[in-house]
């Protein structure tokens, strides 16, 4: 018997690592989609079909841990995946046997259903949910094999194996499967912070040269106009200076929120560095860049930059900007050229949009 049970164990937690592997940044919760649930409802149930395929046979009654895959995927999904999984699993039973047995089987299996649904009700934690989910099938199954077995040589080993092996699967596929959530969400934080500015929530420098380069090929390859703009805050450091580093953090933070509103949804924002910031215009000729510059240096002069003290500060910007096809031969030089136009700006008076 615990032969059989633990080829239902080592089979559970293979299809279950593998399935996490499949599925890599969206796992299975109350918010899924409908098709979500039923998919992973319908995995559930073949894989306690598979389980029951290597089931151990006492007369016409088989056990295993079908009821794993159900628990699992009615703590995380619900009351739809679950319906489903059970359909699977009703149907499978049929196929290997029709009789009392299997329509024991059913009700038992219904009502591990049930007692899951209770338990994720329930305002306590993941574990004792899962405990709870578990020790209900395992009492269920207790009375069940109690109606159909009554060779205490049979029962008396059967009980606390089946108890030990149940707790054991129910616990080590939710720990493979909260771990392998922990190590996707913890990926996907990675890769957002490894391409975006913490402070403004803009594209990072990383992330800038690889649009930008992308673009650039894409520009030369359609032979589009590219525009660019360099933008570099006035007199940054006399902000640091009187009013600390934090507010000046708050400046850059509403300035970031000042660039994306002003300029179209499909372009460019990055932070390049300190208070250095760009904005690549896809598809942009020199004189519409040159007015989405002027619109952007306006509404940040016009725009009061309010302090964590309260205090609102002005503040001006400087634009540089140069475009692939008009002002730049090559898109590699559009970077050199809107900085060489922007440190025109600032040599001319600053709070100004000079052209390359
Ligand atoms: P200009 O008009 O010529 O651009 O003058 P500026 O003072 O803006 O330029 P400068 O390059 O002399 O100074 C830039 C300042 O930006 C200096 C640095 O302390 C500040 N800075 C750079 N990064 C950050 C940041 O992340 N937070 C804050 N608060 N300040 C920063
Ligand atoms: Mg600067
Ligand atoms: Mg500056």
């Amino acid at each position: 018997m615990l032969k059989e049970l633990t080829s239902n164990l080592a089979i559970l937690i293979t299809c279950l690592f593998i399935y996490s592997q499949l599925t890599n940044d969206s796992s299975l919760r109350t918010s899924s989609s409908l098709r979500k649930k039923v998919i992973t409802g319908a995995l559930a149930g073949v894989l306690s079909n598979i389980l029951m395929q290597y089931s151990m046979h006492f007369d016409q009654t088989i056990i295993d841990l079908r009821h794993i895959p159900l628990v699992l995927v009615t703590y995380y999904g619900g009351g739809i995946p679950s319906l489903v999984a059970l359909l699977f699993i009703i149907i499978g039973r049929f196929f290997i046997s029709f009789g009392e047995s299997s329509l024991l089987a059913i009700i038992f299996i219904v009502l591990i259903a049930l007692a899951a649904l209770g338990a994720r009700k329930l305002n306590r934690g993941r574990r004792v949910k899962i405990f709870l989910s578990l020790t209900a099938s395992n009492i269920l199954f207790t009375m069940l094999i109690l109606y159909l077995i009554s060779d205490t040589g049979i029962l008396l080993p059967m009980i606390p194996s089946y108890w030990t092996i149940s707790y054991i699967a129910g616990f080590s596929s939710f720990y493979v499967i909260e771990y392998a959530r922990e190590n996707q969400r913890m990926m996907i934080q990675f890769k957002a912070e490894s391409s975006t500015d913490a402070l403004t929530g803009l594209n990072n420098v990383r992330k800038f040269d690889q649009i930008f380069n992308s673009v650039s090929e894409e520009a030369r390859k359609k032979d589009e106009r590219l525009s660019f703009l360099f933008i570099d805050i006035d007199h940054f450091k006399s902000i640091n200076d009187t009013y600390g580093h934090k507010e000046g953090d708050e400046v850059l933070i509403e300035l970031g929120n000042l660039l994306k509103n002003a300029v179209r949804s499909f372009d460019i924002v990055s932070r390049n560095g300190g208070e250095e910031f760009t904005v690549i215009l896809l598809d942009c000729p020199t004189d519409r860049a040159v007015q989405i510059g002027e619109r952007i240096r306006e509404s940040v002069e016009n725009h009061s930059f309010l302090l964590t003290t309260g205090e609102t500060i002005s503040v001006t910007v400087s634009v540089g900007v140069a475009c692939y096809g008009e002002t730049t031969k090559s898109p590699e030089a559009l970077l050199n050229d809107a900085d060489e136009a922007l440190y025109e700006a600032k040599r001319t008076g600053r709070n100004k949009v000079c052209v390359a």
